[in-house]
C-alpha cells in the first residue's frame, strides 16, 4: 500500500502521458507553449503500463486517470488504456481532457475499457473560448462533450476553472448548461501552477463567491456523504437533486488531509502532492533493469515522505518547478 506518516493512503493515480497540449489556457500555459520533453524522455506504452500493474497489483490502487497536458494527443491512448483495462484486479479508468479530438475517439477509447472522462470547459462563448485558451475550438469540445456522452463515458464531468473579468459572470449559465445536458458540473480554484508564474491570489474567484453567484440562481444543499476530512462539503445538490454541483476550493478549502492521489509524470517521476518540490526518479530504476518488487519500494519510500498539506498558505509557499500541464492536472 502507498502510506504516509499522517495515515493516508493513496488509492487513486493520475498518469501524465503527454507534456503536450494543443490549447493553451491562460492559466496554464503561456502562448508559445513550452519547451516540451524530449520523446526518449517519456515513458514508452510499455512502460506506462507496466507501472500501472505494478501500482494496481503491488501498491493498492483502485483508480486509474489518465491526464496530461492533452492525453488525446498520446498516439497509443487507447492500446494503453486496452491494456491497463485487462489487468487484475480491474482499476477503474478514466481521462481528463480538453475534449479535442474526443468525437473521433470516444467510442474506441469506450469499447477499450475506459470508463469516464472528464473534460475541460470554461465558457459557453466562443470568443471568450478563444480569449482564454488562444485557440478557436470552442466547437471541437461541445462536439466532443457530446460523443463521450453518446459512447456511455459517464458521469461525465466538467471541469471549469474561473477568470475574474473573463468568464466569472458565467457560473449560473455554465451550471444550467450543465444541468440541461446531464453533465456534472465542478469548479475548480484557480492554482498557483501555471508556467508563467502569474498566479495572483487576490485574482482568484474563491469558492465561496462561486457559490454565492450559484445561489443567486440555484438552491445548493450540501451532499451530507461526501464531506471529506475536515473539509466543508465538496459536492451540492441542485435544486434538490439529483443534479450536482461540485465545487473544489483547493486554495481556500483544501482538502489535504484526505487526500488519496499519487502521480506519475509522463518522464518517469513519482509525485507525492501535485505542489510538491520534490520527485522521485522511477524511470531510470525501470530502465536499468530494476524488478517489480523494486520499483514497487521505490514508489513506497516517494508516499512515505508525502508533507501534511500543500503549503499554499505558508507565506514561504514556493511553486513547485513543473507547472500543472507537465505535473498532469
Ligand atoms: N489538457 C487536459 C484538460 O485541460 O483537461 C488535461 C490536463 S489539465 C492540466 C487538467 C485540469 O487542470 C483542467 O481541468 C484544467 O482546467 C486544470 N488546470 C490547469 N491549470 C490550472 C490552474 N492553474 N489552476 C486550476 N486548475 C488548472
Ligand atoms: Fe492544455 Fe489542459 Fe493546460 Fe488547457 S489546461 S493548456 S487544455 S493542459
Amino acid at each position: 500500500m502507498l502510506i504516509d506518516t499522517y495515515g493516508r493512503m493513496a488509492t487513486d493515480l493520475r498518469v501524465s502521458l503527454t507534456d503536450r497540449c494543443n490549447l493553451r489556457c491562460t492559466y496554464c500555459m503561456p502562448e508559445e507553449g513550452l519547451q516540451w520533453l524530449a520523446k526518449p524522455d517519456l515513458l514508452t506504452d510499455d512502460e506506462i503500463v507496466r507501472m500501472v500493474r505494478i501500482a494496481v497489483t503491488d501498491l493498492g490502487v483502485t483508480d486509474v486517470r489518465f491526464t496530461g497536458g492533452e492525453p488525446l494527443l498520446r498516439p497509443g491512448l487507447v492500446g494503453i488504456v486496452e491494456r491497463c483495462a485487462a489487468l487484475d484486479p480491474r482499476p477503474r479508468l478514466s481521462l481528463t481532457t480538453n475534449g479535442i479530438g474526443l468525437s473521433r475517439t470516444a467510442d474506441a477509447l469506450s469499447a477499450a475499457g475506459l470508463d469516464r472522462v472528464n473534460v475541460s470547459l470554461d465558457t459557453l462563448r466562443p470568443e471568450v473560448f478563444r480569449t482564454l485558451t488562444r485557440r478557436n475550438r470552442h466547437a471541437d469540445v461541445l462536439a466532443g462533450l457530446a460523443a463521450a456522452a453518446a459512447a456511455g463515458l459517464t458521469p461525465l464531468k466538467v471541469n471549469t476553472v474561473l477568470m475574474r473579468g473573463v468568464n466569472d459572470e458565467e457560473a449560473p449559465d455554465l451550471l444550467r448548461w450543465a444541468v440541461g445536458h446531464g453533465y456534472e458540473l465542478r469548479f475548480i480554484e484557480q492554482m498557483p501552477l501555471d508556467a508563467q508564474h502569474g498566479w495572483q491570489r487576490a485574482d482568484m474567484v474563491t469558492a465561496d463567491e462561486i457559490l454565492a453567484a450559484l445561489r443567486t440562481r440555484f438552491d445548493l444543499t450540501a451532499e451530507g456523504e461526501t464531506v471529506r476530512g475536515s473539509a466543508p462539503a465538496e459536492r451540492w445538490l441542485v435544486n434538490g437533486g439529483p443534479a450536482r454541483v461540485g465545487v473544489i476550493g483547493s486554495v481556500t478549502r483544501p482538502f489535504c488531509r484526505a487526500c488519496d492521489r499519487t502521480r506519475l509524470t509522463a518522464d518517469g517521476q513519482v509525485r507525492n502532492c501535485l505542489f510538491a518540490r520534490e520527485e522521485s526518479d522511477l524511470r531510470g530504476p525501470l530502465r536499468s533493469g530494476a524488478s517489480d518488487a523494486e520499483v514497487a519500494a521505490l514508489w513506497r519510500a516517494a508516499m512515505w515522505g508525502k508533507k501534511a498539506g500543500s503549503g499554499l498558505d505558508d507565506p514561504a509557499f514556493l511553486q513547485p518547478d513543473r507547472p500543472m500541464s507537465a505535473i498532469g492536472g
